[in-house]
């Protein structure tokens, strides 16, 4: 246990300092930090890529990273299992998995830096499958038992495993996970430019795991057209690790310092690049094959930045693509107010809000398949589109203000529901109407946690409408 130890995201824009920190190593260690702060405050821990304020613990906090074993079972009929400690990280869980078996994880997000936990607790997730969390067949996980004594539960079915599985940390400690591992497999890309969303749609059926970029100020699309290849070749081609190289030094890299340095420069600077320019520098309309854990991730982590990201039903997609040019050219001073906004009373806060934010990096379009979780952002009967906004500028008021603004006015329109690890905006009565399941999760958390350990002010006031 250590004391006093300021806390910081990796956005930098989450800072606390907890009474007390336990990095524990085993499961006896936990209940007894559960017993001692039983009438307190705990939150977990991973990597701290979250940029909601989920985390933060004015009590104790409780840091899995001795937690970090990988074990791997093969059933009668074959199946790889992994089950992993709450605590390791992803990269460390795929070099693991790939040393022991010929399997991988099934569903990948951008970068391999968070925890498993970490990662499971907000439903993190690719493009074209469920998040990892769907995938979660058993969970271990200590917490409290009626009476309020600490108690590990194994969750390996019913509507506890649903919550389970995207909890921000609010049903207790993942002590470990445990699922069904897939073969490893083989990415063929392809990058191509669609002047709009319906060419870029038209595409997915052959490439269902592809992901898209919206240009801001070029308003056309760019298609990162992906599918799964029918073999898996062990020794990786030349050509990968050169398009690798490419990915690393042309785009993680270099456009990332281009782009951070275009938003020092006047606005039309940015404008100009992507009107003129990006589409001339990106390597487009090759196909190179790779290995999935290298083809579906970059090094995002390499510069600071921070995020929002929506998630609209997968029948809204279009009307929202256009809907999120309309108000991002108005943030820029630019094109008329959409009609759609006075139908919810927002157009004149969108008017006074007018010129006063230029976006400045691609915005990301993933499909998430639906979730068998009760409140993952894709939960529901149907895939989603998650549409991401990134800013590299800081001070980051006028990001929030258009961020607040967009997560606002499309859960009016679209019934869309923010990432729960990102910039976070909504308010309980937003949450409420968007998430179908949230009282039986709320019952569920109160079984296992009946005073509220668990919870801290940021989820006391989304999931609980206690301000
Ligand atoms: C550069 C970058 C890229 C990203 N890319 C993606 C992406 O492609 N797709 C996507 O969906 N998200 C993405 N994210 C968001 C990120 O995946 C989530 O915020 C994730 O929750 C972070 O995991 P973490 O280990 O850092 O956990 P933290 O940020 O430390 O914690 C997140 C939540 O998990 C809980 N938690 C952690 N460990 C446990 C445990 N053992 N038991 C119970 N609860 C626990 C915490 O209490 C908290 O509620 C990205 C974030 C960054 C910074």
């Amino acid at each position: 246990m250590s004391v006093a130890q300021q806390i910081i995201n990796f956005g930098g824009n989450i800072r606390f300092t907890p009474e007390r920190l336990y990095t524990p190593s085993s499961d006896a260690e936990v209940l007894t930090i559960l017993d001692r702060h039983a009438h307190g405050k705990i939150r977990v821990v991973g990597s701290l890529h979250a940029w909601s304020p989920l985390v933060p613990s004015d009590e104790a906090l409780v840091d899995l990273r001795h937690f970090d074993r990988v074990e791997v079972d093969r059933d009668a009929d074959g199946v790889v299992w992994a089950t992993v400690g709450g605590g390791c990280k992803i990269k460390h869980l795929l070099r693991k998995l790939h040393r022991m078996s010929d399997s991988t994880i099934p569903s990948l997000g951008l970068i391999t830096e968070q925890t498993i936990a970490g990662a499971i607790s907000t439903a993190t997730h690719g493009s074209g499958k469920q998040s990892l969390s769907h995938y979660m067949a058993e969970l271990r996980v200590a917490a409290y038992d009626a009476n309020g004594r600490a108690h590990i539960y194994t969750w390996n079915d019913g509507s506890e495993l649903r919550a389970a599985r995207c909890a921000l940390g609010c049903m207790g400690i993942i002590l470990s996970v445990k699922f069904r591992c897939v073969p490893k497999y083989e990415i063929a890309e392809i990058v191509q430019p669609c002047a709009t969303i319906d060419e870029v749609l038209a595409g997915e059926e052959e490439f269902p795991l592809q992901q898209f970029y919206l240009g801001p100020h070029l308003w056309s699309y760019f298609a990162q057209r992906r599918v799964a290849t029918a073999e898996f070749h062990p020794r990786r081609s030349l050509s990968a690790k050169l398009y690798r190289a490419y990915w690393f030094f042309g785009i993680d890299v270099g456009l990332h310092l281009v782009i951070k340095t275009l938003t020092m420069l006047p606005a039309g600077w940015i404008r100009f690049f992507y009107r003129h320019v990006l589409a001339k520098v990106v390597l487009m309309n090759v196909r190179f094959v790779d290995h999935s854990e290298r083809m579906l991730v970059m090094e995002h982590e390499l510069f600071k930045h921070l995020e929002i990201e929506i998630f609209v039903p997968a029948r809204h997609v279009r009307a929202a693509a256009a809907f999120v040019e309309d108000v991002l050219k108005v943030f820029d001073g630019d094109g008329p107010t959409p009609l759609t906004l006075q139908s919810i009373g927002m157009a004149d806060e969108l008017e006074k809000l007018r010129g006063t934010f230029t976006h400045h990096y691609p915005i990301t379009f993933r499909r998430v398949l639906h979730d068998d979780a009760l409140i993952a952002m894709s939960s529901g009967d149907e895939p989603y589109y998650a549409i991401s906004f990134i800013t590299y500028v800081e001070p980051r008021k006028p990001f929030f203000a258009m961020a607040s603004f967009l997560a606002h006015s499309m859960a009016r329109l679209f019934d869309a529901r923010p990432h729960w690890g990102k910039y976070f905006p909504l308010d309980h009565a937003d949450v409420e109407r968007v998430y179908p399941n949230l009282s039986q999760f709320r019952a569920i958390c109160r079984r296992v946690d009946p005073y509220g350990v668990f919870c801290n002010a940021f989820t006391d006031r989304v999931l609980f409408g206690i301000e």
